[in-house]
């Protein structure tokens, strides 16, 4: 026992891992730099969107379901998530690679992931409680197009498009407010591969997205990303056929044009995977004056359960570590608790506001304008008269039959072992998007098995 080197080292050993992210375990990141070229000051008082302004950033990229070893090219919904390290403080948008999600209500996010994740008795990934849990919920069909289409098997990060996905707001100096998307296009070119082709890569190697992206930019291939948004006014969201912040619906191009204001480039590797990849923490309550959120429930649900999932993965202080903490001067009355390894902000004395001994002082200018509320509170029912079926149908008819072959081809592939009855709803569901959807799954179930 005297041997002190010995039980530290030991010690250490034994406390190297930290939980996994329940969700988007395995990531690959890298950080680089958001450049504005665009001028939407008229519409937003946040530096970081002035014209010319550059910024730098930290990208993570991620599969959903899988666990922290699970092999990279597998057909999921990739993790989009950047933090951009502002003058005024954090702020991320920790989007997705496809505009839309499978849930358009935060109560219904746990079960959803349960279905991804393993049965509790067989501890294996569970093909039949994702159709049953997808055929019982219509307004998945939209990002279960996308899945089972080529953009759900992207060859590498720097070949996918990625997504804030929530509508959130923009802010000026007047007090005046619009809803935006944000959209990041990749400069590299939409890449995919079919299943075929994702099995041989993945019997080469089970991590072939960090060695594409992490040789890219060692390489000096520093991977690039147009940036765009959509703008709503307050007034044009009253007045629309469907409702602009259910997530589960995209804006049409047609009525809310993209308007291009910048472009991210990722151009340095991390030099530690853990410090500056696992510990990176994205929370959408990170916004900075001239940003704020909109009334999109699942967005509202992630502002709490985003900084919660860190708050117990990385400890109480999170955000003080290197790679999360702002690069701007930051000031807050939190205390004690764990990681509090930080100095005290003012005087000693200062430890509560209001004080009298120079502590730093609640602002309102950093307030968003107030955001007017109607309507009865009680639980929302979120398929409360809505038209799950009108986007993915445009979606479906944006394919040419090479494209609409392989999604048949795609969701038949994952069906295998599903019980029939299951099988047949979700079918029902696919008619109603379009028949030729319908008719074209059940064609590629028979190419597969005779016998369905
Ligand atoms: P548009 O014809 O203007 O836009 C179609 C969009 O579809 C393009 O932005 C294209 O993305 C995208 N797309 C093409 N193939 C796929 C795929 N396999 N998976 C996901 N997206 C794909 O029409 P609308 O704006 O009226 O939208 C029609 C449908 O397009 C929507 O219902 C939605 O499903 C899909 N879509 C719309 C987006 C939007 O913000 N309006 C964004 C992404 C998809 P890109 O230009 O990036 O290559």
């Amino acid at each position: 026992m005297q041997d002190w080197h010995l039980i530290e080292k030991l010690a250490h050993q034994n406390r190297e891992r930290i939980p996994e992210r329940v969700v988007h375990a395995k990531g690959w990141g890298a950080h680089g730099t958001l450049k504005i070229t665009g001028d939407i000051s008229h519409l937003t008082c946040a530096r970081v969107l002035q014209p010319s302004t550059e910024t730098p950033m930290i990208a993570r990229f991620s599969t959903v379901a899988g666990e922290m070893g699970a092999a990279d090219h597998e057909r999921d919904v990739r993790g989009f998530a950047l933090k951009f390290y502002t003058e005024e403080g954090n702020w991320d948008l920790a989007g997705n690679n496809t505009p839309v999600f499978f849930v358009r209500d935060p109560l219904k996010f746990p079960d959803f992931i349960h279905t991804q994740k393993r049965h509790p008795r067989t501890n294996l990934r569970s093909p039949t409680a994702m159709w049953d849990f997808w055929s019982l919920s219509p307004e998945s069909l939209h990002q279960i197009t996308m899945l089972f289409s080529d953009r759900g098997l992207p060859v590498s990060p720097m070949h996918m498009n990625g997504y804030g996905s929530h509508t959130y707001s923009l802010w000026n100096d007047k007090g005046e407010r619009v809803w935006v998307k944000f959209h990041f296009k990749t400069r590299q070119g939409h890449r995919h591969y079919t299943h075929a082709e994702a099995e041989k890569v993945i019997g080469e190697t089970r991590e072939g997205y960090q060695e594409a992206l992490f040789g890219a930019i060692e390489a000096g291939e520093f991977p690039q990303w147009t940036v765009q948004v959509q703008i709503m006014t307050e007034a044009e969201a009253g007045a629309l056929s469907f409702n602009p912040f259910d997530l589960t619906k995209v804006w049409p191009h047609a009525g809310f044009p993209l308007i291009e204001i910048g472009m991210l480039e990722l151009n340095r590797n991390p030099d530690n995977y853990f410090a500056e990849v696992e510990l990176l923490a994205f929370s959408p309550s990170n916004v900075v004056r001239g940003i704020g959120h909109s009334p999109d429930r699942m967005l509202q649900g992630r502002i709490f359960a985003y900084a919660d999932a860190h708050r117990y993965r990385l400890g109480t202080h999170y955000e003080a570590l290197p790679v999360n903490r702002p690069r701007c001067p930051v000031h807050h009355y939190h205390k004690d608790g764990a990681m509090r390894f930080f100095a005290n902000a003012a005087s000693p004395d200062a430890y509560y506001e209001p004080n009298s001994f120079g502590g730093p002082r609640q602002d309102s200018a950093f307030t968003e304008p107030p955001l007017d509320l109607n309507g009865p509170a009680a639980r929302f029912d979120h398929r409360d008269g809505t038209d799950d079926f009108s986007q993915p149908r445009a979606l479906f008819e944006l394919f040419d039959a090479a494209q609409k072959d392989r999604l048949f081809t795609n969701v038949a592939a994952a069906m295998r072992s599903v019980p029939v009855e299951i099988i047949e709803r979700q079918i029902d569901l696919f008619q109603q998007v379009h028949p030729e959807y319908g008719a074209g799954v059940c064609a590629a179930l028979d190419a597969l098995d005779p016998q369905f």
